[in-house]
């Protein structure tokens, strides 16, 4: 019998759109605008972006000009949504920005002016957002600047200014005294733009309470799974599971030292299946610590993860060879992969490799 030799990646679209009925819920009144950069965390923006537009989703959110630009093509002509560049724009990319029509998110005062003078040029305003920096430290106009534009609006003449947008650094920890300072700055900074929309809350700000809601909020990592507080949450459904094969079933001695280098020495007699993905697949190596997979109902510890193979644990389990084991998925929670690998849901996902062979479920 021929059995499966390599990973599957199947991309669940019924529970991304259960997943976005729940951010839209915990958010009433705004715009729940998906957040698809870095080509949909990973799942493919494509897809993602027209089952997302069917469930009524109208803006969107990319980081390169380029990621707008596939979107834009996956869209089509007849689904005619906003896309918010969060790179915002130069005058070298303006025409490209333009022509796809994109939104940028204008992000510094060199941007703005590039924007002002490329805009004078169309003899009609470019729709633009403008990103505040509230506190991140990373990305925005600071609010002392946001002052001085709204106090000389010819520098914003040729602009049309319809969402005013800043990002939290600590929403993931609602305690934290950071998200009601950078709430406050931000609720200052609206107020000086009263004709624009107002947008502040990622997915784990989204949980953070209605104050921080305003018109529109952004959903990424979410969408896909990850619990707005680094941790699964039962409300949300895993979009992304990860399988492979169990290639071969070995018996390891106690004392023997397994894979690469020295480190890992088993200290018992352990059963180990031979798993047909690594880190080529897109599984974070550091995961091998204390990471694990999910296999005949149980979790099943990492021992090691190697470019194409993982060995787990599994005990006296009976076993077959081709059965699959889930490394990724509803069982094997994103959020407990990326702390034993010292890392965020985002990058989790952001790493799935085409080598594992991809499949989409549900409605596209
Ligand atoms: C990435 C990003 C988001 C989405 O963040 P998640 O934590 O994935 O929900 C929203 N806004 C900005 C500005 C971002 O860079």
């Amino acid at each position: 019998m021929a059995l499966p030799s390599s990973a599957r990646l199947t991309i669940d679209l019924d529970a991304l759109a259960h997943n976005y009925g729940v951010l839209r819920a915990q958010a009433p009144g705004a715009e729940a605008a998906p957040v698809v950069k870095g080509d949909g965390y990973g799942l493919g923006a494509g897809p993602i972006g027209r089952r997302l537009w069917a469930e009524g989703a109208r803006s969107f959110f990319v980081a390169r000009l380029t990621e707008g630009e596939a979107l834009r093509a996956a869209l089509g002509p007849e689904r005619r949504a906003t896309i918010y560049v969060l790179d915002g724009m130069t005058s070298g990319t303006a025409p490209r920005l333009l022509a796809a029509d994109l939104t940028p998110s204008l992000t510094s005062v060199p941007q703005i002016e590039a924007a002002g003078s490329f805009a004078s040029g169309l003899g009609r305003p470019l729709a633009v957002a403008l990103h505040v920096d509230t506190g991140m430290n990373r990305q925005g106009i600071t609010p002392d600047q946001a002052v001085a534009l709204a106090q000389s609006r010819d520098r914003l003449a040729h602009l049309d200014v319809g969402l005013v947008m800043s990002h939290l650094g600590s929403a993931p920890e609602p305690q934290s005294p950071r998200n009601a300072r950078q709430l406050e700055r931000f609720a200052a900074v609206r107020k000086l733009f009263p004709d624009a929309r107002a947008s502040f809350a990622a997915s784990a700000g989204i949980f953070l309470g209605e104050a921080y809601r305003f018109e529109m909020v952004r959903p990424g990592v979410s969408l896909y799974g990850g619990g707005p507080e680094e941790r699964p949450d039962a409300r949300l459904k895993a979009v992304a599971t990860l399988e492979a094969p169990i290639l071969d079933i070995r018996n390891i001695e106690a004392g023997e030292t397994v894979g690469y280098g020295s480190s890992r020495v088993v200290d018992r007699p352990t059963r180990v299946a031979v798993v047909a993905a690594g880190y080529a697949d897109g599984l974070v190596r550091a995961a091998k610590a204390t990471g694990h997979g999910w296999y005949a109902g149980a979790p099943r510890p990492f021992l090691i993860v190697t470019m194409d193979l993982i060995l787990v644990e599994i005990g006296d389990t009976p076993a077959g060879l081709g059965d699959m084991v889930e490394l990724m998925g509803p069982n094997a929670h994103i959020d407990d992969l990326a702390a034993a690998a010292g890392t965020v849901a985002h990058e989790c996902l952001v790493r799935l490799s085409p080598r594992a062979e991809r499949v989409y479920l549900g409605e596209t």
